[in-house]
């Protein structure tokens, strides 16, 4: 039996949105095209529920893409916006709040002893690529295929065809010479790496440690390490982007995790407690390259807002000591396990769950996704048709295989439960 949605309110709203917004919204996964249907325009949430404006409420594995580690609403991050804001929303002038932020990243993240924040992801890993080739003198990027870092130009590039190395667009109105210094290697592939950084000159290697915008795609034994290698005996930066892992996937993102220290980190996400707020930081000689303490220019008006630092920071002290960690770790591999078991039960088999702390892809697939050609490759079709049967049964996912599963401390065993059944149900209409 097919279950459908009621979705009176949200179609109304996405007809008057398609008027004033393009396509409807203003970022394009939002309108679930990917999936084949309209997007659903949400009310209000509270932990790990959303409730859309036609009273639907859902179990909610996407939690804004990432920042929302604690769930929606929580009461000590509600409480510390509404006092920042009682103070004033925002002064372009120093606050000690920002000081106090700066101070709990770096003690948390490895390789970040001083950071510098902007507004969102993309303007961070921008001004990171900027100051790696200020401090190398060269302009190459070596990217890998599938991996997102924002929709700066340089970086929506796609790997051109045949033997050429150099990026093209993949956007209309993206320049071709921003892409023609960015080369795309695909992720795993030690032996395009080893080449690529042996015939560029590369001012930086830009990874994300694991991706997940293609899908969770972890890396390869030693992959890391050799991106490390490679950067630092050809004179290139090693960028790690941990906009989604970067106080996610353990205290200190995925290079505690690894060990793997970047030369500079981009972070974004988690940092701003659900308000916007990213930032890119490194050791103290390179950052102190950034203006007004050295001279490669990068501002902004509303870098450090007070809203999004005294979510930043509330966010941060609910996650002091190892728990949240290890329950964030044991709710993603509980929910791997329930969705493995669902898709058993209803006799479906080609599937791969790929998993990290607090991260999780389900591709349908028959073989493990270990880079973008195999994400590429799996059956998107029936993903779609699976994600509109959770939507139906009250279980927001992903709506793009692309994307990864945000879990959070706020979702419970019973969420898991529910998840379960819907996906089992979902998976027996796929045939
Ligand atoms: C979300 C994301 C970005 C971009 O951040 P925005 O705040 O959306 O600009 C960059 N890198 C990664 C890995 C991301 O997931």
């Amino acid at each position: 039996m097919t279950v459908s949605l009621r979705d009176t309110r949200s179609a109304e709203l996405y007809a008057r949105a398609l008027t004033y917004l393009p396509g409807g919204v203003n970022s394009p996964v939002r309108a679930m095209r990917s999936i084949g249907r309209d997007p659903i325009f949400v009310d209000r949430a509270a932990g790990a529920e959303l409730i859309d404006v036609d009273h639907n409420t859902y179990v909610d594995w996407v939690c804004s893409w990432g920042p929302l580690i604690h769930g929606h609403a929580h009461p000590a991050i509600v409480a510390a916006v509404v006092a920042a804001a009682g103070r004033g929303t925002t002064f372009g002038a120093p606050t000690a709040a920002e000081v106090d932020l700066a101070e709990e990243v770096s003690r948390r993240m490895p390789g970040v002893e001083m950071l510098r924040m902007t507004s969102s992801g993309t303007e961070a890993s921008m001004s990171a690529i900027r100051l790696a080739r200020a401090a190398t003198g060269r302009e190459g990027l070596l990217k890998f295929s599938g991996a997102y870092h924002g929709h700066v130009d340089g970086l929506l590039a796609e790997a051109g065809s045949g033997l050429a190395t150099q990026g093209i667009p993949a956007s209309p109105g993206v320049p071709a010479a921003a892409t023609a210094g960015t080369v795309i290697v695909p992720w795993n592939d030690a032996d395009a790496v080893i080449e690529a950084t042996a015939t560029h000159d590369l001012a930086a290697i830009l990874a994300e440690p694991y991706p997940a915008n293609m899908g969770l795609v972890a890396p390869a034994e030693g992959f890391l390490e050799l991106l490390r290698d490679r950067a630092t005996s050809t004179g290139a930066l090693l960028i790690f982007d941990e906009v989604i892992t970067g106080l996610r996937v353990a205290r200190g993102g995925a290079q505690e995790l690894t060990g793997v220290i970047p030369d500079l980190t981009v972070m974004g996400k988690v940092i701003g407690g659900g308000l916007p707020a990213a930032a890119y930081g490194g050791p103290r000689e390179l950052m102190e390259r950034i203006a007004p303490a050295g001279d490669v220019y990068q501002a902004g008006t509303l870098s450090g807002n007070p809203l999004a630092v005294a979510a930043g920071l509330a966010s941060l002290q609910l996650l002091d000591g190892e728990s949240p960690y290890l329950q964030l770790a044991a709710t993603t591999e509980a929910l791997a396990a329930a969705l493995a078991q669902a898709a058993r039960s209803a006799g479906f088999q080609a599937l791969r769950i790929a998993t990290a702390p607090g991260l999780l892809t389900v591709f349908f697939s028959d073989r493990p996704v270990t880079d973008y050609a195999g994400a590429q490759a799996c059956d998107l079709g029936a993903y779609a048709a699976w994600c509109r049967g959770l939507l139906a049964r009250g279980i927001y996912a992903p709506p793009s295989q692309f994307e990864a599963w945000f879990p959070s401390l706020a979702h419970t065993p019973e969420h898991i439960a529910r998840t379960a059944e819907a996906a089992a149900a979902a998976f027996g209409e796929l045939g």
